[in-house]
């Protein structure tokens, strides 16, 4: 097997990857808010995730991976201000924050499921880890990297000097730079609300009793906590999409760090926003702050097999930003199509036999090198294509070759088969008769078994003196 080589957000480079315990890779993946569905460009960065947890897996490696469900404190903004964003949904469809989270929840699982993205080994939800984010809090706090004020308790940034590091902040504009804080309790902008006990709203339904007096944690917290209770204090890979590594995941590492003494990741790993294009206008991040959104289903509405989005997400390295438009989807749609026609034909020829030849052993090493090469999936895909149209390997061969690929790729090639419909005899003489009638000029009585025919579930298609009998579509 070739190394294993990745991008690392950490060091800003390229290095083998090698997992802390030689037996397992601990992942751990910002999950979803469950406050909306979660649109196409989310799931973009779930395909990412998926795909990397399958290389790995697919390279021998016992992968362990935990994603947690945002289930309470992310507010409006990814710092401390406005509202929670599950308040903002209980208002709008008038449910309890549980009501909420589960409906969106099992949406995003049945989404997934729709593209192939294996669930997680363990999926936490927030609000069922609230004890461990005290836990980590109060550990903060004894080691002195935490204050309370005005009734909540806060990260104090200036005690931990590594911050900033992952998203190489300059911390001297920033804070310089920083805005006028909404809240005055900080002693630095930068500081950022590990729990909160004055509400700033009315009505939060969310609380829990705590050290600090009642109330509920900060966005950040829940993963530190759930990380650490999943994987322990160091652990191999972090993901996420781009945006959290300024905001969320630099604070994860100050509160994880601050609170164990050790970096929580060895590796740091971002996917690209996926853009959209509307017409006259730049492209710009698919965002659900911006009103209109695209999910999964609209994709489905209009006919577009959901894994075609999957294979379009690998026209891009998952470093790079991809440009959503329709007619990228229908030609991704298209070739999704044409590559599920060709693996039911090679089926035809036999069962997949091993992969021994000198060119199908080639094909299958070029593929492992580009998937091991950052998840080049561009290229993985390129090599996918090699081997269809490979006529100088056996179609057992290349079949073998597809589905070994797929354990990466999770096209759901072993599930591509023709469907052969059995037709009964009763009605090819159903059908000959009417050929019969047809050529004696027989109107009537060619429509009349065209019928009989229709009523026993099948359609009767017309050539020049012959036919062709499918199933009906119901
Ligand atoms: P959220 O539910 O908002 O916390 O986002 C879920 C995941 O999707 C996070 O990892 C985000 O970084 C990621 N994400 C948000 N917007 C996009 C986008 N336009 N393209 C790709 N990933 C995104
Ligand atoms: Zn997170």
């Amino acid at each position: 097997m070739v190394a294993i080589r990745f991008f690392n957000t950490l060091t800003r480079a390229v290095d083998t990857f090698e997992p802390i315990q030689r037996d397992q890779v601990r992942i751990y993946c910002c999950g979803p808010t469950v406050y909306n569905y979660q649109h196409i460009g989310n799931l973009r960065t779930y395909i990412f995730e998926d795909t990397l947890v399958r290389a790995l897996r697919y390279a021998g490696h016992q992968v362990q991976h935990v994603m947690n469900i945002t289930d309470v404190g992310h507010l409006v903004s990814d710092a401390d201000d406005g509202e929670d964003k599950m308040l903002v949904a209980m208002r709008r469809e008038g449910k309890t924050s549980e009501q909420i989270a589960d409906f969106y929840t099992k949406i995003f699982f049945d989404d997934c499921g729709k593209l192939n993205i294996r669930r997680p080994d363990v999926v936490c939800k927030a609000t069922e880890h609230i004890a461990e984010m005290i836990d980590m809090i109060s550990q903060l706090e004894k080691r002195g990297f935490a204050y309370q004020a005005g009734g909540n308790v806060y990260f104090d940034v200036a005690k931990f000097s590594a911050y900033g590091e992952l998203a190489k902040l300059d911390l001297s504009t920033l804070r310089s730079g920083a805005r006028i804080e909404v809240d005055s309790q900080k002693r630095s902008p930068l500081d950022f609300a590990l729990w909160f006990t004055k509400s700033k709203f009315e009505g939060q339904e969310l609380q829990w009793d705590s050290p600090w007096g009642r109330g509920y944690p900060g966005w950040h917290i829940e993963c530190s906590a759930m990380a650490r209770r999943y994987l322990g204090d160091e652990f191999d890979i972090h993901c996420g999409g781009i945006d959290h590594i300024p905001v969320h995941h630099t604070n994860e590492i100050a509160q994880s760090q601050g609170a164990t003494g050790r970096a929580p990741a060895k590796w740091w790993m971002h996917g690209a926003f996926l853009l959209e294009k509307n017409d006259g206008e730049d492209a710009k991040k698919m965002s659900k702050s911006a009103g209109a959104f695209l999910v999964l289903d609209r994709i489905i509405e209009r006919g577009i097999e959901p894994l075609s989005y999957r294979l379009m997400c690998y026209s891009a390295n998952y470093r790079s930003e991809l440009a959503f438009s329709w007619s990228a989807l229908e030609a991704a749609d298209a070739t999704f199509r044409k590559v599920r026609s060709t693996v039911e034909t090679l089926r035809e020829s036999g069962e997949p036999a091993e992969i021994t030849t000198p060119r199908g052993r080639e094909l299958l090493a070029q593929f492992e090198s580009s998937v091991f090469d950052d998840l080049a999936m561009p290229r993985a895909i390129a090599v996918m294509h090699a081997v269809l149209g490979a006529s100088d390997v056996e179609p057992t061969e290349r079949l073998a070759l597809l589905e070994k690929f797929d354990e990466i790729l999770g096209l759901g090639v072993k599930q591509w088969r023709r469907v052969l419909t059995e037709i009964p005899a009763e009605v090819t003489a159903l059908a000959d008769e009417r050929l019969a009638a047809r050529r004696a000029k027989n109107w009537g009585e060619s429509d009349r078994l065209r019928d009989e025919i229709a009523k026993r579930g099948f359609a009767v298609l017309d050539a020049k003196d012959a036919y062709t009998l499918k199933k009906a579509s119901s």
